[in-house]
């Protein structure tokens, strides 16, 4: 009989020996010894009897007499007692080692009648997983210590209510992927880990429209998102009429403060131009309507774009309209044009775009937050109002043109950061060229400002009663 067990160390190939309790039969290690084979640090409670083996940020949490062991606060069960003998503990190795294996130690490999561990330390290079619940869809973050190639991950829906996303070489943390808490779309989740790859599966409370997936490197992680239809929800479709009743609406005047927008020959400033509007807009909706109206400023100040679309979202308001004064190098070009959210097309749209981001090197927070899932949420989103912003862009373009002599350039689509992430139709308008002097000039007499905003407020009427139409049938 054997007075120790034989390591074999995979990687390096060396040779060890490790400690058991002579004189029974059954094989009880050295917690103590194990400790040293595993280089672990050890941390030993003498007055109860405990040990504790950190291995890397796993907690293993032994005591004598017991048949249960805790490793990182979960509680597990061995086929026998352990034994205290001095300060030392020992394990039965069969249970204790299969126990190891399946939790925290994937690379270990124990025969029992050889009385010989392998050890390879793999380790997990998917360790959690976590699930968050935005209102049109679920994000699942699968956390990870290494970029796995694009090609090595897959994910499908199946029509028996899972969707599944397989990581080839992935070795998976199980355990801690069965604490995950689940919430939104997913109602439970199951890991697998085969051979060669790793297969999650979630089941779905509801179907989803859709998903997406990338990797993120800060923090390395798998982020998918679950795309959920906004009306299928029965218990939601109160809450999405009253999100349909235009009762708020939030005028933006644009640039302000130390960011003066563009300015015209004669000295007329673009943040003027839009706060006079603004204002104006908004006394005609408070005038006529019940429809409460949002500004996101009054003042001559500065207000970073994210910061507008977060006030427009925390008023609930219903429609946003951000109201700018366009330039172009190009003197002759003159007239009005309104803007809804995408990816720019056209080089003009692009232009105008990269003018009225260029504002964000001016915010204290270099970086825009609509960055990775942000972004993907803040376009989710965009998708559900897109048509509605173009609809009511539209309308603007036919209330202006009926009641300026300005010129209709039309509806356009571009990615302005202002409109990223509004929760609501959103439009931005250009009411003229302040590069064109003739434009201008009307731009500055208080009688054509008056003009361009009972067209928007004309426009905003139309819409409110298009949309309770909408509802009156629904
Ligand atoms: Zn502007």
């Amino acid at each position: 009989m054997c007075t120790s067990v034989q390591v074999f160390h995979q990687e390096t190939g060396e040779k060890d020996n490790l400690k058991i309790l002579a004189g029974i039969t059954e094989t009880f290690i050295s917690a103590h010894d194990l400790a040293r084979v595993l280089s672990s640090k050890l941390y030993v409670n003498n007055d109860r009897q405990k040990i504790v083996l950190y291995l890397r940020e796993h907690r293993i949490k032994l005591s004598s007499e017991t048949s249960f062991i805790i490793i990182n606060e979960q509680i597990y069960q061995m086929s026998q007692f352990t034994i205290g003998v001095e300060e030392d503990i020992y394990l039965p190795a069969e249970s204790f080692f299969s126990i190891l294996q399946m939790t925290v130690l994937p690379g270990i490999t124990y025969d029992s009648k050889k009385q010989l561990l392998g050890i390879n330390i793999v380790d997990f290079n998917i360790t959690g997983l976590n699930i968050e619940e935005k209102t049109n869809g679920t994000i699942l973050r699968i956390k990870t210590r290494e970029h796995f190639s694009n090609g090595n991950i897959s994910a499908f829906k199946h029509n028996n209510g899972w969707f599944y996303i397989t990581i080839k070489d992935g070795i998976i943390d199980s355990v801690e992927v069965k604490r995950t808490d689940t919430r939104g779309v997913v109602h439970k989740v199951v890991a697998d880990q085969f051979d060669e790859s790793v297969q999650l599966a979630f089941q779905l409370r509801s179907d989803i429209e859709g998903f997406e997936f990338y990797q993120s490197s800060e923090p390395d992680e798998i982020v998918v998102t679950l795309r959920t239809p906004l009306s299928k929800s029965a218990a939601r479709i109160k809450e999405v009429k009253n999100r349909w009743r235009l009762d708020t609406i939030v005028l933006d005047a644009g640039h302000g403060g130390k960011d003066g927008g563009t300015i015209g020959k004669y000295g007329t400033k673009e943040k003027n131009i839009t706060l006079d509007l603004a204002k104006r807009i908004g006394k005609l909706v408070e005038k006529n309507t019940h429809i409460k109206v949002v500004h996101t400023r009054e003042e001559d100040i500065f207000i970073p774009l994210w910061k507008r679309t977060k006030i427009a979202n925390e008023t609930n308001g219903k429609l946003f309209i951000s109201i700018h004064a366009n330039a172009n190098p190009n003197r002759n070009i003159r007239g009005f044009e309104t803007y809804f959210l995408r990816q720019g097309k056209t080089n003009d749209a692009i232009e105008v775009a990269s003018r009225e981001n260029a504002v964000i090197k001016l915010e204290d927070q270099q970086k825009s937050i609509y960055t990775g899932e942000n972004l993907i949420i803040a376009t989710m989103a965009q998708n559900t109002y897109m048509k509605e912003s173009e609809e009511f862009a539209g309308i603007i373009q036919n209330e202006l043109a009926s009641r300026t002599n300005s010129k209709n350039r039309g509806v356009k689509q571009a990615g302005f950061y202002v409109l990223i992430g509004a929760s609501m139709p959103n439009v931005l308008i250009e009411v003229g060229f302040l590069s064109n002097p003739t434009e201008e000039k009307k731009l500055k007499k208080a009688s054509y400002r008056q003009q361009i905003a009972e067209a928007v407020y004309g426009a905003i009427f139309m819409f409110k009663q298009t949309k309770e139409k909408l509802l009156v049938k629904g």
